[in-house]
């Protein structure tokens, strides 16, 4: 336990006002109570930007690649330590704990390189003697607000490029979770971030998150979270010519062919679906499956659900950790009571008491559903899914593209022709064949269409667009 405060300015600030941060997997356990910054946290944390922002912007890419190259290393050190308070204090399983803090030493020793790898275009000119350069520039001072579900790689999958093409950063952490963004921050400052470079504000959306979006000195917002929050700061950024990107919801659909193989559909189902306690938002929410494997279908996915382990997460015999907090899951279970309501039947999702205080649930599949239900509609945010029968491949892609989301949609089938169909016809961001619909590689683009995302892609070459600007310098040598 102990106090945890914001980082400004190369300072560890202190504050009036702090939280805890309590373990999902056991409520007795306080992990450490953190900053609850305001406005005026913000404010500081601005001045401090706009200072160190020109230095920063000039440092060499060395420099940029030392920092970054150092992080990346320190967390796989130590990745053990991180995945441990990770599993504290968002709930997934130790396991999964340390393979998202390796993913993030893994974005912070790519993105090393990629500052090594800045590129311009020098073009002939339509004009005599005239020269054209197109380069790119930092965009400034950034934004960063993230959501709980991921609190190590989103961190680290904006801050990183943040850095790397040199832009100062005040990041805001989800108040569920400041607790691997304060590592972060630490593993910044000991491996010699300049002061102001990089600035921690953690608090509540509503102040601190709201004081980021409408600062005019903060140029660009990059935010991971609900479609709710997203919808607002895009409106504010929107009035206000501020560059932003929003990662949001999803409602994942996952086809299930009459020739797709179970021995492979099932597992991504598992995964998809259950696998940090469905807490992912490329989480296969709606499992779309063809008559004539569907029973067999459930009955295999039921089977395999019923025998997944739900526990401590620090336990090594968990499969599923627990559900994010309370109100995540009385959110959960005021579905599987709706699912009670619109599916045929709703196998597994009560709450479980074990020894440990926590909140846990049990896996809950809703079989005999059609895509018109509001379990079907809304992003549930749990370990929860859908089961839904169509008859034919034209059918299931319908479905499959019948929602106001785009992010990620599998397809598991033996038939090379209707993998590429369902590549070539799917109006979502990513596609898996054979695969679960998350899970994802770091140095290649990550976002999705309609209402999941909106502006440039995050992640891989393809976030070079977001944290820089361009610009395109004519010199006359005649
Ligand atoms: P959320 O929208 O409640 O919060 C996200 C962040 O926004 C938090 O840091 C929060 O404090 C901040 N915030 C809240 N109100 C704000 C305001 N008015 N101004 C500025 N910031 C504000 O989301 P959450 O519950 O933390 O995360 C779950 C959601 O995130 C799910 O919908 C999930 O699908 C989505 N998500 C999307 C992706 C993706 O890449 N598409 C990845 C992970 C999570």
């Amino acid at each position: 336990m102990g106090k945890h405060d914001n980082l400004i300015n190369g300072t560890w600030v202190s504050f009036d006002n702090y939280k805890d941060n309590v373990n999902p997997s056991d409520t007795n356990d306080v992990i450490g109570s953190y900053s609850y910054g305001d406005a005026g946290s913000v404010e500081q944390a601005v001045e401090a930007a706009r200072a160190a922002q020109s230095a920063w912007a000039d440092s060499t890419p060395q420099a940029r690649y030392d920092l970054l190259d150092a992080v990346g290393n320190a967390l796989a050190a130590r990745k053990e330590e991180f995945g441990r308070l990770l599993a504290r204090e968002e709930g997934k399983t130790l396991a999964e704990g340390i393979g998202e803090t390796m993913r993030a030493s893994q974005v912070f020793k790519f993105f090393a390189g990629e500052a090594l790898r800045q590129v311009g275009d020098l073009q002939a000119s339509v004009r005599p003697a005239v020269d054209v350069e197109v380069t790119r520039e930092p965009v400034g001072i950034v934004g960063l607000i993230t959501p709980w579900n991921f609190p190590i790689a989103i961190p680290a999958w904006k801050i990183a490029p943040a850095l790397a093409y040199g832009n100062c950063v005040i990041l805001k952490p989800a108040d569920l979770t400041p607790g691997c963004s304060h590592a972060i921050a630490e593993l910044l400052q000991e491996n010699g971030c300049p002061p102001g470079v990089f600035n921690l504000v953690m608090g509540r959306g509503s102040t601190v998150g709201e004081a980021m979006v409408t600062h005019p000195d903060i140029t660009a917002i990059s935010f991971t979270g609900s479609v709710g929050t997203g919808n607002h700061i895009a409106e504010v950024c929107g009035k206000m010519k501020k560059k932003v990107q929003l990662e949001m919801g999803g409602k994942n659909p996952m086809v299930v062919l009459n020739d797709a193989d179970l021995s492979v559909a099932v597992p991504a189902c598992l995964n998809g679906t259950f696998f940090s306690t469905g807490q992912r938002c490329t989480a296969s929410s709606r499992l779309i499956v063809e008559a004539g494997i569907h029973d067999e279908f459930v009955a295999e996915m039921t089977r395999q659900m019923q025998a997944l382990k739900v526990g401590d997460a620090l336990d090594p015999e968990t499969q599923i950790g627990p559900v994010v907090d309370e109100k995540q899951l009385k959110s959960n279970l005021d579905y599987i009571a709706l699912a009670k309501s619109e599916a045929d039947e709703v196998i597994g999702g009560e709450r479980l008491d074990l020894d440990k205080p926590g909140f846990y649930q049990a896996p809950a599949l809703f079989v005999g559903t059609d895509n018109s239900m509001r379990i079907n509609r809304e992003e549930i945010f749990g370990p929860c899914a859908s089961v839904i029968k169509v008859a034919d491949f034209d059918e299931a892609l319908a479905v499959a593209n019948d929602t106001e989301f785009g992010l990620s949609a599998g397809i598991c089938t033996s038939s090379l022709k209707s993998a590429r169909e369902f590549k070539r016809r799917i109006e979502a961001g990513m596609v898996m064949v054979n695969l679960p619909t998350a899970g994802v590689d770091y140095h290649v683009p990550f976002g999705g269409r309609k209402g999941s995302s909106f502006g440039a892609r995050e992640q891989g070459r393809y976030a070079v667009e977001f944290y820089t600007t361009v610009k395109t310098s004519y010199v006359f040598a005649g």
